[in-house]
């Protein structure tokens, strides 16, 4: 889906609040924040699901993409007290964005990975 709101960002058709860009990855601030920091990185080909992107990315930008979720944790300085990644698919993951992000949360203790449904 070209017109979902990650497309968008990566047009340069919607503003963003960039924390890294690479080649092939862009990391930025998540507009409604749960933690402290919430910062959402996505690769830019247009990929649906991290299984999409496993399957089909090339080489190249799954090692940018891999490298770049690390490098945002270091600069943004969670790395040591730690973070948590989430990626949603699907249904039943709730994705809203149909284009693959890893959420990067961090800067408070989490809790537990998940409330009972
Ligand atoms: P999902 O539920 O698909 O895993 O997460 C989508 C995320 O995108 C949500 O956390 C939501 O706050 C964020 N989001 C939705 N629209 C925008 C936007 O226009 N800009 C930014 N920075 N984040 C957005």
């Amino acid at each position: 889906d070209p017109e979902n709101i990650f497309a968008k960002i990566l047009r340069g058709e919607i503003p963003n609040d960039t924390v890294l860009e690479t080649e092939h990855s862009l990391a930025f601030r998540d507009i409604r924040p749960q933690a402290p920091l919430h910062v959402l990185v996505i690769p830019k080909g247009a990929y649906v699901s991290y299984d999409h992107f496993a399957q089909e990315a090339s080489e190249a930008e799954i090692v940018d993409y891999v490298r770049a979720i690390g490098e945002v944790c270091r600069r943004e300085g969670v790395a040591g007290d730690g973070f948590r990644m989430i990626s949603n698919a699907g249904a039943h993951g709730v994705q809203e964005v149909p284009h693959l992000h890893v959420h990067i949360l961090g800067g408070r203790n989490l809790g537990r990975m998940l409330t009972p449904a």
